[in-house]
């Protein structure tokens, strides 16, 4: 078959929920022309993922988003957000605080956020709608997705008519969730490890928990560990202030809406009764997936198509909107041509084994601990001993949520430590070290580090040696790599970086830091951008 090079756009996104909107986003502000495709007219009215990270509230911040998601949020500011674990009912004897992500806050610009997923994707898409480099076809689908050697093709169709089209670009990335058919088409195979299990997910409303839950002030989701779930957790959410909830927990194979009694077993995780309309009752199978590449050729794969787990810790939708961050610069830097051969293909190097360690080091962990524990203690048995363990498990719950610091350690474009690898699992740190994520800190000017990073490369140089900026100026203008230098004092915080140069990468990543004059900028920037062999 003979294919023209004429092009619909430069990348074509294949499915438009919060990471196929973030990443069109993310190239559409880098002025990559782009179309999304999305299924459905609207958000789906299913609350999913609500908890925002710090992180992911950055994007949010470079996606000029970040005010009006705020302002989307169900649960008005002055009522935390927090998590709570009980043990055997809600309600019942033994609880902690969980999840306390405000433990990390001085680690990023800005603060997490919750709202159910439905409105974060309405922001989204208004957002982009705003973006002349963004195009969206909403109630078409993809059909079928083919490359060849000068780009890539999508058939799509609409989705309620007979409509029928071919889109033409030079990528496609498929952000079309667990059932991806861009994953499919592609030939990208998938490892599955062996949890599954049927879940079941409530909406439902009801004043009486929200008056049963008053002794927990400042808490928006609450896990519930019961010896009956070998691990496994009963899950209530707030999806607003007072009236409406979700609730997601495993059910036996073969439940369904009409089989199962869901008020009693609300009524029972709970530890009492109380008021319950459904609004919605749903079903979706736990597992663990992860495609053995995100990249195969001009296609790649982002968000729940390339990997999905049990949404225990929030860790989905942030994981994905981090995908999307990671991709876009570096579509953008190929399509720009800036990009060195490797650079593409670093994003699968980068993101897989961060969701690896994410589903090996923090949810499959979490669940064997959990597993563990209900074996081992019960206060029924041995009141002291549960005890005992359950404030040892407090101190645990801090650790987690310094140890979750996703990072590119061993990747091949930073300039790390020999021997290190890229994971979810690292320890969060002021020192600016390459393949971690930039801290924030306050420039002389009183703007901080993170209002002032250039769209490409940022050089923050603070003090030192002149030759140094300068060398690495006349490398970045050489190679087109677009570079925005920051100049200014080591004092002020900025001495916490412990190092007097350092290059960001598009993503707040940081490629490179020293303070070394005999260094070779020409040599780090090629690493950086996936030059060098
Ligand atoms: C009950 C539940 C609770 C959850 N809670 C959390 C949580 O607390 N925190 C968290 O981080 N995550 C949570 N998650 C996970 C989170 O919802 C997902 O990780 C997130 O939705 C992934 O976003 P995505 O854009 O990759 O995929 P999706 O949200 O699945 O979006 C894919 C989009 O692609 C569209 N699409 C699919 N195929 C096609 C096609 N062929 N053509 C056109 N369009 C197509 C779909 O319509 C959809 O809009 C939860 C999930 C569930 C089910």
């Amino acid at each position: 078959m003979h294919h023209s090079n004429a092009r619909d756009a430069q990348v074509v996104i294949v499915g438009g929920g919060p990471v196929g909107m973030g990443l069109a986003i993310e190239l559409g502000q880098r002025n990559v022309r782009c179309i999304v495709i999305e299924r459905y007219a609207q958000p789906q009215p299913i609350p999913k993922g609500q908890n925002l990270t710090q992180r992911t509230m950055e994007h949010f911040h470079f996606w000029g988003v970040e005010t009006d998601v705020r302002a989307a949020r169900t649960v008005p500011p002055e009522y935390g957000i927090g998590g709570l674990t009980a043990y055997g009912t809600l309600l019942g004897e033994y609880s902690y605080d969980w999840m306390q992500r405000e433990l990390v806050r001085p680690f990023y610009f800005t603060d997490n956020e919750r709202l159910p997923q439905y409105a974060t994707e309405s922001v989204l898409r208004r957002r982009a709608g705003e973006l002349a480099t963004v195009e969206t076809l909403y109630g078409w689908s993809a059909e079928s997705v083919s490359q060849d050697d000068c780009g890539a093709s999508v058939a799509i169709a609409e989705h309620n008519g007979d409509r029928h089209r071919t889109l033409r670009a030079d990528y496609v990335v498929g952000c079309d969730g667990s059932r991806s058919t861009t994953r499919a088409q592609a030939g990208i195979t998938q490892t599955l490890s062996d949890h599954d299990r049927l879940m079941v997910l409530l909406v439902f409303r009801s004043h009486g928990l929200h008056r049963l839950l008053a002794r927990y002030p400042g808490k928006s989701f609450y896990s519930v560990l019961h010896p009956d779930l070998e691990g496994y957790w009963k899950f209530f959410g707030r999806v607003d202030l007072g009236s409406t909830w979700f609730f997601h927990a495993p059910v036996p194979p073969g439940t369904t809406k009409d089989n199962f009694d869901f008020r009693r077993h609300l009524h029972s995780a709970a530890g009492a009764e109380f008021d319950v309309e459904f609004e919605h009752i749903g079903f979706w199978e736990l597992r663990f997936a992860i495609a053995d590449s995100y990249r195969k050729g001009r296609i790649f794969i982002a968000g729940d198509a390339a990997h999905s787990h049990p949404p225990y810790g929030g860790y989905g939708v942030n994981t994905g909107l981090e995908d999307a961050r990671n991709l876009g610069w570096k579509l953008a830097a190929a399509l720009q041509g800036w990009a060195g051969q490797n650079l593409l293909e670093s994003y699968s190097e980068e993101r897989r084994p961060v969701f690896q360690s994410t589903a090996r080091d923090f949810i499959e962990k979490a669940i064997e601990a959990d597993r563990k524990f209900l074996e081992a203690f019960n206060p029924e048995r041995d009141k002291d001993a549960f005890e005992r363990e359950w404030n040892a498990r407090k101190s645990g719950a801090r650790s987690e949520v310094n140890a979750f610091e996703p990072n590119y350690e061993g990747s091949s474009i930073v300039s790390g430590l020999p021997g290190s690898r890229c994971s979810a699992l690292g320890s969060h740190a002021f020192a600016a070290r390459a393949g971690h994520h930039l801290a924030p800190q306050p420039l002389s000017s009183g703007r901080n580090a993170f209002e002032e990073l250039g769209d490409g490369f940022t050089l923050l140089s603070l003090g030192g040696d002149d030759t140094m900026r300068g060398a690495f100026e006349t490398a970045a203008e050489g190679m087109r790599i677009p570079l925005k230098v920051i100049r200014d004092s080591r004092g002020g915080g900025r001495e916490r970086y412990e190092a007097t140069h350092v290059l960001v990468r598009p993503d707040q990543f940081v490629a490179w830091a020293g303070n070394d004059a005999s260094i070779d900028a020409p040599a780090i920037l090629r690493k950086a951008i996936g030059a060098a062999n």
